[in-house]
């Protein structure tokens, strides 16, 4: 019903540390200027006390500013510290203007948990301090006047008020100990979730997502991308020879190499078993093609865990009406070609389908630059 009051932020999900901090300053907005507007209205029309209902009409337009800045701006901090500062000081005066008679002095209790959750432990403690001195004074000076008010009624009051606070700050530090450690977990998770164990590269699923944003995102039109797959020839062989140990050691050694032979900018995943696939982003099919045989070429003269091998790779350009199967298929279509010629290759599918295999490729661009 209240659904045009509380705006749903999307940068504070449900599981953000500061979602319940955006509920409670959207409640307490609602809250003083559903009171504030009563009041101006009351003062207005029933009491005609004109100075009141200007001081009402002004509370009305400082609560609406704080609502209409916040939903604008989404700053939680900033709106916590506005609504915390507006509350403390609304009860205060309250309670300092009825000399914190007619049991007013409940209403001060509703600072801790209040300025705790809003602008946190230390500042919520000064607060509350604050507050709770103020009552304090105001018990004592009540004591002075009357009999019915004795000294034991203002230990009570510092006393509880000690407590409370103690009490507020031991919550506030653990509801923030829980969040942060959900954030380092969560943090923690996604990183397992996205990566892959043995070589520390990304996984299957985080690499798929990542090239399905990079389509979307239309970057594609703007720049020329290219897929390579990288596949090591033979590799059943290594594990037959030299065991599957041996054979991880050399799929995590060839993760290495990846990482220091392609682009900073690249983006390079395990794709599964021992084949490996990297965005090259920002990269003509030429310079891809270029890169991904110096890629080979060192591969087949460096040996891993002194292990001599080579790699296959398959390369395709990134279109812009692409989706993240096409371009696989592509990719793994020109793969296929390097592994059918021989091996030790690099074969590239181009825009027009049409799969080269990377020394015929310079030799047409090369033909294609004479008769031009
Ligand atoms: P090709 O040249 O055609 O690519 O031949 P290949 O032997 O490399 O390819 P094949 O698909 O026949 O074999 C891949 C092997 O990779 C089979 C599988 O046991 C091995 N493999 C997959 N994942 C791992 C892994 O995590 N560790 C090890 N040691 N081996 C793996
Ligand atoms: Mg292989
Ligand atoms: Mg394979």
């Amino acid at each position: 019903m209240l659904g045009f009051w509380y705006k749903e932020f999307p940068q504070y999900p449900k599981d953000h540390k500061d979602f319940w901090r955006t509920r409670l300053i959207a409640h307490s907005l609602l809250i003083t200027t559903s009171y504030f507007l009563v009041l101006t209205l009351l003062n207005l029309f029933y009491f005609e006390s004109y100075d009141i209902a200007l001081i009402d009409a002004l509370g009305l337009a400082i609560s609406l500013g704080i609502y209409t800045w916040f939903n604008k701006t989404a700053n939680v901090n900033a709106a916590a510290w506005a609504v915390a500062l507006m509350v403390v000081s609304l009860i205060m005066m309250f309670v300092i203007s009825v000399g914190g008679h007619a049991h007013s002095l409940f209403w001060a209790t509703l600072i801790p948990p209040f300025s705790f959750f809003l602008v946190g432990r230390n500042w919520g403690s000064l607060f509350s301090t604050v507050a709770f001195a103020i009552c304090a004074y105001l018990v004592y000076l009540q004591q002075q006047q009357t009999v019915t008010i004795g000294l034991g009624s203002l230990f009570n009051l510092i006393e509880v008020s000690l407590a409370h606070i103690l009490i507020f700050r031991f919550y506030e530090k653990t509801r923030f100990s829980a969040y942060q450690h959900l954030a380092t977990r969560n943090i923690e998770i996604q990183h397992l979730a996205e990566t892959d164990k043995l070589t520390g590269l990304y996984n299957r699923q985080k690499f798929d997502s990542e090239l399905s944003q990079l389509i979307a995102k239309n970057e594609v039109s703007k720049t020329s991308n290219c897929l390579l797959i990288c596949d090591i020839d033979y590799f059943k062989n290594i594990n037959d020879t030299y065991g599957h140990l041996v054979g991880d050691s050399v799929l995590s050694e060839f993760a290495n190499i990846l990482k220091n032979k392609m682009p900073k900018s690249s983006l390079i995943a395990r794709w599964g078993g021992e084949e490996f696939t990297v965005i090259l982003s920002g990269t003509s099919i030429t310079d891809a093609m270029a890169q991904a045989n110096e890629l080979k070429e060192y591969v087949g003269t460096h040996p891993i865990v002194n292990i001599s091998l080579t790699i296959s790779i398959g390369l395709a350009p990134i279109q812009t009406d692409d989706t993240v199967l096409k371009i696989l298929e592509r990719a793994d279509k020109a793969l296929y070609e390097a592994k059918n010629n021989g091996r030790n290759l690099v074969c590239c599918s181009d825009n027009n389908l049409t799969i080269t295999a990377y020394p015929d490729y310079i030799k047409q661009l090369n033909l294609n630059k004479v008769n031009a």
